[in-house]
């Protein structure tokens, strides 16, 4: 069961994540939304669970983990299908260790802010309802007070969901998981030859494009640990994750990762890594090291196409060439070398003219090295020479695919503040910012802007 907080507030809601789930947004302000989305009182019909789960922490066997402030309310029918609703800070639950059950109000604001913004990005993630509040105080570093989330998904089973129960030698309930999982979610499954080896492939398959589609925002999660990868495919337990600004391929986001393990280049290979953690769990179902591993075999060719397709779709190519994949490198090599900012320079390449390299100031003056940017502009001209491409259609396509608006970590940690000054005016104008990631917003120019200097330390852990 949820334990209540005092004085629940509401902080901000999703009005598009309430339609998933026929929610009126303005009903979440009431005092009766608030206090069900605290944990304060149950809504009619929910029957509270917290769910057993394992994992390999930073690549190391944690043993059991499970919902240690995460509770899960009950399922909704929507629109789009069935949603589980989870609080998450709504107290201790069987599996919270030495935890407090609680989440803080800051952490708290970063995932429901970046769930909705990966979503309106049209990446796989879990969505965010509503943030409420409560003056009670939870100690991290500092002492911060208590919030909690409502996450939603059709389902937040993990890898780990399965690692648990083969670790513990039990293969019926390993066996019930699956057949539940395959019913529910991956119900066109159920009449191959092998179903549970299907399984562990389509998931491999979700997982690689989930993480092509990180890639290609310079989005990286920060803690991708077996316990945070849905069985789904989506971006699961936003903790520690950043947007890349200032381009470097090797980048941490996550301040307690010092060895770099989810750093933006390793997250490639690490998510391939989960899946084997998976299809190790999945062995006994699926009978043989040999079929396991075709499963695995699809993650790599899965990645680089939908890298490949993402990247084309950036650049504003329409065709395919043989030489575009060096085309795509050359231009991550000068952004390394000029460390330029990830999101800008993806939407001003959008405004590039083909007969106009004059025009290119704008462009070119986010890199040190300028020499180098205009070699790749003249191989990037003569591309798209090639197929005739017309300036305001590939500005427009460009700009449907390469975001003004991402949740800069300055961007969040101004919004924090705010709010733990009692001003949630800045979470609800962010979140409206985010959902039109794609959207000229002339009054918002402010929220696109190069972080201040100041933002140049911030530093975020896992601290939560
Ligand atoms: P995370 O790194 O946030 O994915 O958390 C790893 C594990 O620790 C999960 O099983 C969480 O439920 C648990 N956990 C994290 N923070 C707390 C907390 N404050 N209280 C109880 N459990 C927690
Ligand atoms: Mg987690």
């Amino acid at each position: 069961m949820p334990t209540p907080l005092p004085a629940p507030y509401f902080v901000a809601a999703s009005s598009r994540a309430a339609a998933l789930v026929g929610i009126a947004p303005s009903a979440l302000e009431q005092a009766d939304f608030v206090a069900a989305f605290t944990g304060n009182r149950l809504l009619p019909g929910s029957e509270p669970l917290a769910a057993v789960y394992s994992g390999h922490q930073f690549g190391v066997w944690a043993g059991q983990l499970g919902d240690g402030r995460a509770i899960l309310l009950g399922e909704l029918d929507g629109p789009e299908g069935r949603m589980e609703l989870q609080l998450k800070g709504a107290g201790k639950t069987p599996y919270s260790r030495m935890g407090d059950g609680r989440a803080v109000l800051r952490s708290s604001i970063r995932e429901f802010l970046c769930s909705e913004a990966m979503a309106a990005l049209g990446i796989p993630t879990t969505r965010a309802l509503v943030v409420t509040g409560s003056h009670q105080r939870v100690m991290r570093e500092n002492i911060e007070t208590a919030a909690v989330v409502t996450r939603m998904a059709p389902s937040f089973v993990r890898f780990g969901s399965f690692e648990h129960w083969h670790y513990r030698d039990k293969p019926d309930e390993l066996k019930t998981l699956a057949d539940y999982v395959i019913d529910g979610f991956y119900p066109e499954l159920r009449d191959v030859d092998n179903p549970y080896k299907a399984l562990l492939a389509e998931v491999t398959k979700r997982t690689a494009r989930m993480i092509a589609a990180w890639q290609s925002v310079g989005f990286m999660h920060g803690v991708m640990n077996t316990d945070n990868m849905s069985i789904l495919g989506l971006t699961l337990d936003y903790g520690p994750f950043g947007f890349m600004e200032a381009f470097d391929v090797n980048h941490i986001c996550n301040h307690t990762d010092q060895g770099g393990r989810y750093s933006y280049a390793n997250q490639v290979a690490i998510g391939h890594w989960n899946c084997y953690a998976l299809g190790n769990a999945l062995l006994p179902l699926i009978g043989t090291v040999e079929a396991a591993q075709e499963a695995l075999d699809v993650y790599m060719p899965v990645f680089e196409a939908k890298l490949d397709e993402l990247l084309h779709a950036k650049l504003g190519l329409s065709t395919y060439d043989a030489g575009d994949r060096a085309l795509f490198d050359s231009l991550f090599t000068i952004m390394q070398g000029s460390h330029v900012d990830f999101t800008l320079l993806f939407r001003r390449l959008g405004d590039l003219r083909v007969d106009a390299p004059e025009t290119d100031a704008p462009l070119r003056d986010l890199f040190i090295d300028r020499a180098a940017f205009d070699d790749w502009a003249v191989r990037y001209r003569a591309r798209l020479r090639r197929e005739n491409s017309v300036d305001a259609e590939r500005r427009g396509a460009m700009n449907r695919v390469n975001p003004k608006y991402v949740l800069r970590n300055y961007l969040a940690q101004q919004a924090i503040e705010r709010a733990q000054n009692g001003d949630y005016g800045g979470v609800r104008e962010l979140l409206a910012v985010l959902e039109q990631p794609f959207d000229e917003q002339p009054e918002h120019e402010h929220y696109a802007a190069l972080p201040p200097d100041w933002a140049a330390h911030l530093e975020v852990s896992c601290s939560s």
